[in-house]
């Protein structure tokens, strides 16, 4: 069954990878445009604190689960995801079909440089790749030089634009700016040009095959550590949200109360 599963207030689509690549090429062929967020754990929980953050996940066009974590706690809902789709795989199955045609990509985001290396490698890569553009994504927002960049990536007109500057800063970002973007596919990529450029090393394939990705990142990047702890409280105020039962944890206290999401239902049935 495919349709939406929606995890505290995320709406994924429940779709596999094959599905993913194949309605993106459809939106590319007939020049739809469509907005693609790849929300993991972390993002969902950055959603209950921000409500801008969760009104823009609901905006987009398609939402894949990128992390284990997602794929996991949908088991507990009535639609369970069927797999995790990566950002990462997603764009570099994209790249594979796209390099044989004259559609073309801009890269935006990372720090100084990454993206450029990221574009050197991935064109190697993906032999007839086109990348005509990228830029770092540490401009302000609002500033000329956000203007400038703007205004550049319409002058190259590329049908794909990724944008890697972290959450939630790059899906606001697109957000605000997609109607005046001349791009059709627009990709909230994350740290994808620090794995592209070599800057990350990606968890090798068995870490990958046994939903381990997170961990292979919590050993090798232990700085994430604090980050990542919001993994577990995942995990618990997820399958709180598919049984009605708001959870929460407030220095070492945990209160569950009933979710709006069952109040609205039981005012319903009166
Ligand atoms: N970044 C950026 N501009 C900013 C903040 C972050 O371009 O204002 C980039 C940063 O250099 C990195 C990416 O955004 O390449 C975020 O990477 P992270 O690994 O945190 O993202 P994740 O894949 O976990 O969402």
């Amino acid at each position: 069954m495919a349709g939406i599963t929606k995890i505290m207030g995320v709406p994924f689509n429940n779709i596999s990878m094959t599905e993913a690549l194949g309605i993106t090429l459809i939106a590319l062929n007939e020049r739809k445009k469509t907005v693609i967020y790849t929300p993991n754990p972390e993002m969902v929980m950055a959603a209950q604190k921000d409500r801008e953050f969760m009104t823009v996940l609901n905006s987009g066009d398609l939402l894949i689960p990128d992390g284990i974590g997602i794929v996991k706690a949908s088991k507990f809902y009535p639609n369970p995801i069927k797999e995790r789709v990566a950002g990462y795989d997603l764009v570099q199955a994209l790249f594979s079909k796209i390099k044989t045609t004259v559609n073309t990509v801009y890269f935006l985001g990372g720090a100084e440089g990454v993206a450029d290396t990221a574009r050197q490698k991935m064109q190697r890569k993906h032999r007839g790749l086109s990348i005509t553009g990228s830029h770092h994504g540490y401009f302000k927002d609002g500033s000329p030089e956000e203007k400038e960049v703007i205004d550049e990536i319409n002058r190259l007109n590329p049908e794909i634009l990724l944008v890697g500057l972290g959450f939630p800063r790059q899906e606001k970002w697109i957000y605000n700016h997609k109607d005046e973007l001349n791009s059709i596919i627009i990709i909230g990529v994350g740290g994808s040009f620090d794995v592209m450029s070599g800057k990350v090393k990606r968890a090798p394939d068995f870490y990958i095959n046994h939903g381990l990705e997170w961990f292979y990142r919590l050993i090798t990047q232990p700085t994430r550590a604090k980050r990542m702890l919001v993994l577990p409280v995942f995990m618990i105020r997820a399958i709180g949200d598919r049984f009605g039962a708001k959870i929460e944890f407030n220095g070492g206290k945990v209160s569950i109360k009933k979710s709006a999401k069952k109040k609205n239902k039981k005012r319903k049935e009166k």
